[in-house]
């Protein structure tokens, strides 16, 4: 009879040890973008979370750890986006203030030179009025120190100056 040989085969105890409830598992075939979901679950369950809190655990995974970051990377360049046209549009809020308040000025200065012109060519106006005027007024001062406003239609000769008068003041003069 041959003796048979004792290496080799089965060593007793050796391999993975077989766990007192051994748990019935699947396969099951995930997007890969969960198997990071996937595996946190496994942790917490296999550290002994409650199915129950799983899913809390997950759900609060996936706002604050796992959506978050792609979401807010998106907001932030929105907001550095709209930071910028806003910064840009304010600049150009100002530039356009500033030449609105410089034509404004400018229109301001101009519309005083109009008004300081209208008020001179007022003032020479009357000028020439009360020039042309005096030229055909009674030339006599009244009582009270004025120059008489009546048209002289006389001249009077008086100490070898001739001045016009008017019909009254003609009789005034012949009296004396
Ligand atoms: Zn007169």
């Amino acid at each position: 009879m041959a003796k048979k040989l004792v290496w080799g085969g089965k060593r007793s105890g050796a391999g993975r040890k077989k766990s007192e409830q051994p748990q019935k598992t699947v396969v099951v075939r995930v997007d890969e973008a969960l198997l990071p979901v996937i595996k946190e679950i496994k942790s917490q369950y296999k550290a002994g979370c409650s199915i129950d809190n799983l899913i809390n655990v997950t759900n609060n995974q996936s706002t604050e750890q796992q959506a978050d970051p792609i979401l807010i990377e998106g907001l932030q360049e929105k907001i550095r986006a709209l930071e910028a046209t806003l910064a840009s549009q304010q600049e150009t809020n100002l530039n356009l203030v500033y030449e609105r308040d410089r034509e404004h000025l400018e229109a301001m200065q101009a519309q005083g030179n109009i008004t300081a012109l209208k008020a001179r060519n007022q003032a020479l106006m009357r000028d020439y009025d009360e020039l042309l005027h005096r030229e055909h007024n009674c030339m006599a001062i009244k009582a009270n120190g004025t120059r008489c406003t009546r048209t002289a239609t006389l001249d009077q000769h008086k100490d070898g100056i001739v001045i016009r008068v008017c019909v009254q003041h003609a009789k005034i003069a012949k009296k004396y």
